[in-house]
């Protein structure tokens, strides 16, 4: 028998006046449950729809109860840093502290007078991370010496 079929005789048999309990022994499912879910499938779906948004709202909480600390300050981390394949190893405070650390120290060694090479270099990273650093941080309104490579550079060596 297809469940279509099941679902039929399920409803005759309710029609007859049998329990869902009859029901379910008759047609051998597992539980009445299942019976109930067949001959209200409208109500079956809102139920679920309940349960959904009542085990979302428990997700929720256990989010906030259960969230990872930063290993850095203890804090709380970012939603979703449970997950190995998306966690960041800071929370974002930490990670927006870290990265203006790193935009000082580039600034710091370009005020030197160091190029992006030799910066590179030293913070271990690549050229065009450098440039793009420095260029990213100049527009987040840092004050960034201009670079040796440009306009101003050539005029001050002539
Ligand atoms: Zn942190």
């Amino acid at each position: 028998m297809t469940r279509e079929q099941k679902i039929a005789k399920a409803k005759r048999l309710r029609e007859q006046g049998l329990t869902y309990q009859q029901i379910a022994e008759r047609l051998n499912v597992s539980s009445n449950g299942v019976v109930s879910r067949w001959l209200n499938p409208e109500r079956a779906k809102e139920a679920d729809r309940r349960s959904n948004a009542k085990r979302n709202d428990y997700k929720r909480q256990w989010d906030r109860d259960n969230r990872a600390e930063c290993p850095r300050c203890g804090g709380a981390m970012c939603a979703g840093s449970r997950s190995p394949s998306h966690c960041p190893d800071r929370c974002w405070e930490c990670l927006r502290d870290e990265a203006d650390a790193r935009i000082r120290r580039f600034i710091a060694l370009r005020r030197e007078g160091l190029l992006n090479p030799e910066i590179a270099e030293r913070e271990g990273t690549t050229v065009p991370a450098v440039a793009m650093t420095l260029s990213n941080a100049r527009r987040q309104g840092y004050d960034v010496p201009p670079s040796p490579y440009g306009p101003a550079a050539a005029r001050d060596a002539a």
